[in-house]
């Protein structure tokens, strides 16, 4: 008895060192998550590519919209723009076109529409998946205009200038993806692209044989 009254202060001391256990993490479905345009590419169905499909050099999109080009393709020095190994000051992974809000935004070419809304980095945007690996992402709408996987054809109206997501003014924030890598999109849409390399195994618009089966 004696004993476990010397004992007893003791353990309480130690209880009292012990820190406060962490709150437990929130369950994993409740985190927000973000997919990025290059894993949305993954997995998002294109239409179907013809048998044998190669796509061709001479690919080419058309213009979106007729705003004022406010932001070039490539390494910035602007702020918001999150940095790259070659880019170390920012990169810019399509151009920036200027318009009211409330401007019409085309489909560049025929492809699936996929509306993805986004508080954060590109705001409403639509990404459209064409045949062979290419893909366009039209950024920071007011509003979208197509319903998931809709098909739509060049020149149909997917969207409006808006200013949402990551974006200081109503402009059109537009990229051009080959197997998810931004390319310039001036080189398409003045119909000089670079030449196509190959598609990874499963790419949603590779050749058939690549992916029948997969989904
Ligand atoms: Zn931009």
């Amino acid at each position: 008895m004696r004993a476990l009254a010397l004992l007893l202060p003791l353990a309480l001391v130690q209880l009292a060192a012990v820190p406060e256990p962490p709150p437990p993490p929130p369950p994993a479905e409740a985190v927000p998550r973000l997919l990025t345009v290059y894993e949305w590419l993954r997995i998002l169905p294109a239409p179907r590519s013809p048998e044998g499909f190669q796509p061709p050099g001479g690919q080419r999109v058309a213009w979106p919209l007729h705003g004022i080009l406010t932001q070039p393709f490539g390494c910035t020095g602007f702020y918001r723009e999150p940095s790259q190994t070659d880019c170390p000051n920012g990169f810019h992974a399509g151009i920036d076109l200027a318009d009211p809000p409330g401007t019409p935004i085309r489909a560049a070419a025929p492809g699936l529409a996929y509306p993805i809304p986004d508080v954060e980095r590109y705001g409403n945007h639509v990404v459209v998946q064409h045949v062979g690996g290419l893909a366009t992402n039209y950024a920071h709408m007011s509003r979208m205009n197509v319903a998931w996987g809709q098909l739509v054809q060049a020149g149909d109206v997917i969207g409006f200038v808006g200013s949402t997501g990551n974006s200081t003014g109503p402009h059109l924030h537009f990229e051009v993806r080959y197997a998810g890598v931004p390319l310039d999109p001036i080189l398409y849409l003045q119909g000089s692209p670079p030449d196509p390399f190959p598609l990874p195994p499963g790419w949603p618009g590779a050749q058939r044989d690549d992916w029948l089966g997969r989904r």
